[in-house]
């Protein structure tokens, strides 16, 4: 007696019509025809059957927010930082929760059951990050949700960038990010990679840092952050994005 056979599921490996046997946790037998009961049958004739699918990429605490606090007239990223320095001073915990959770549920049922996002940490209120913490522990039973503390107004640039970074990462989000080539200099940007990595190596964290989202083909912070992961000892916990 299995606990689950879900019939004539296609894979994503382009088998068709297959049974598949869950016993506990675990795939336990997959095979055209299943001969067995099961406590639960599910007919998924003609429907895909994969691995929950993965976001490793995500805005979360901007996310639904088209048309606030105005419509993106270029269409270009630079237009869409602009807005989103706009909106930012007017965030409520209250609005990013309510939004984050929306598209939450939206996510799941695309099959979506792993979403790393990064938090925008700009505002020393940080009510970004408090919401997104908020978010992760109320979907963590279906979502397994990462967040990255993302110096979006640069980690340098700003007076109170380093600072807030550092107290989101006290706060309880999970990998330190970054964003070099929106710092003032090229230099910068790459002491930016160096102080980000330490900290990193220091508590015991990932990195997840944007690299180089410029049409500038000088902008090559991805070496300086490679450079860095070896010299850290931080390799298998590094993504340049
Ligand atoms: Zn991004």
């Amino acid at each position: 007696m299995f606990d689950l056979i879900l019939r004539q599921a296609n894979l994503p490996c382009g088998r068709k019509g297959q049974d598949i046997a869950i016993l506990g946790t675990k795939i336990a037998e997959v095979a055209p025809r299943i001969e067995a009961e099961a406590r639960e049958e599910i007919d998924a004739t003609g429907r895909l059957v994969t691995p929950p699918f993965i976001d490793p990429h995500f805005h979360m605490d901007a996310t639904l927010s088209l048309g606030l606090p105005r419509m993106n007239r270029s269409g270009t990223l630079l237009e869409g930082i602009a807005l989103w320095g706009e909106l930012r001073p007017t965030l409520t915990v209250e609005a990013l929760v309510s939004r984050a959770l929306k598209y939450c549920d939206l996510a799941v049922t695309q099959g979506l059951l792993a979403i790393r996002t990064h938090v925008d940490t700009s505002d020393p209120r940080l009510v970004t990050v408090e919401a997104m913490l908020e978010v992760k522990r109320r979907v963590a039973p279906y979502l397994d949700l990462q967040l990255v503390a993302f110096p979006q107004d640069g980690y340098y640039r700003t007076k109170l960038g380093a600072a807030s970074l550092e107290r989101a990462l006290d706060m309880g989000v999970d990998i330190v990010g970054g964003i070099p080539h929106f710092e003032r200099t090229m230099a910068e940007g790459t002491a930016s990679v160096e102080a980000l990595c330490r900290i990193a190596a220091d508590r015991g964290l990932p990195v997840d840092m944007h690299c180089d989202e410029t049409d500038d083909p000088l902008s090559r912070h991805v070496e300086t952050l490679a450079a860095a992961t070896v010299r850290f000892g931080l390799q298998g916990r590094v993504a340049g994005s």
